[in-house]
């Protein structure tokens, strides 16, 4: 798919759009770029610092990928947004890093959805602990909530995940982050559920291979 389609179906729906650069060449990047693109998305620490100094410094780089604690420090500050928060272990490491760092960083709460036992994320039934330590954070930002569906081609599948993390948003917004206006993104849609995540709520896709073929 040419980027104009997507970006203007974005457009229109008030969508965020995350280019995910992950694997892809400086030269495929700029490709992007040149056409106005400045958010990309990245799921490897290592990966994304060789990139980012060959690349333009006003592009708005995420973190989409499982985050290790141990490689916190090298992506603060530099990183515009994580959407990978999938613990009380890494939010914790995510505050001590931006208050050393004396900045705010913004981060999405990961949860878990997707019926694959192999994903990342919060268990919506277990997220007290997590919540709790949100309300606490001065040096994070809480922006929102990140999901992936599972990978497969029963749509009635990812809508019902999709609808659940909406769900579990709403009871966020109207609890632990009523007077936080900073919550409102809720990531999730890839190339193959993008359409059926934003007409399920979703407010900021990652796609890649869609983009990059
Ligand atoms: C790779 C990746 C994407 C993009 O997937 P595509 O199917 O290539 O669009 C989105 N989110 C995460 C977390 C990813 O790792």
């Amino acid at each position: 798919m040419d980027y104009k389609s997507l970006k203007n179906f974005c457009v229109e729906k008030d969508v965020q759009l995350v280019a995910v650069s992950k694997t892809r060449s400086n030269e495929e990047i700029l490709e992007i770029y040149n056409q106005g693109q400045r958010v990309f998305g990245e799921n490897r620490v290592q990966e994304w610092q060789e990139k980012k100094d060959q690349l333009p410094n006003d592009i708005e780089w995420h973190i989409i990928g499982h985050l290790q604690t141990n490689k916190v420090k090298f992506i603060i500050p530099g990183i515009t947004l994580i959407h990978s928060i999938d613990s009380v272990k890494l939010l914790n490491k995510v505050e001590q890093v931006s208050k050393e760092a004396n900045q705010i960083t913004k981060v999405l709460l990961q949860y878990k959805v997707a019926q694959e036992e192999t994903k990342f994320g919060i268990d919506p039934k277990d997220d007290h602990e997590i919540l709790q330590l949100c309300l606490g954070l001065k040096n994070v930002e809480v922006c929102g909530l990140m999901a992936m569906g599972t990978f497969t081609n029963d749509k009635a599948i990812n809508k019902r995940e999709f609808e659940n993390l909406i769900s579990i948003f709403d009871r966020l917004k109207q609890n632990e982050f009523k007077d936080h206006d900073s919550f409102k993104i809720k990531s999730m849609g890839m190339s193959g559920d993008y359409e059926l995540a934003v007409n399920n709520g979703s407010n900021m896709i990652r796609v890649g291979s869609l983009l990059f073929t």
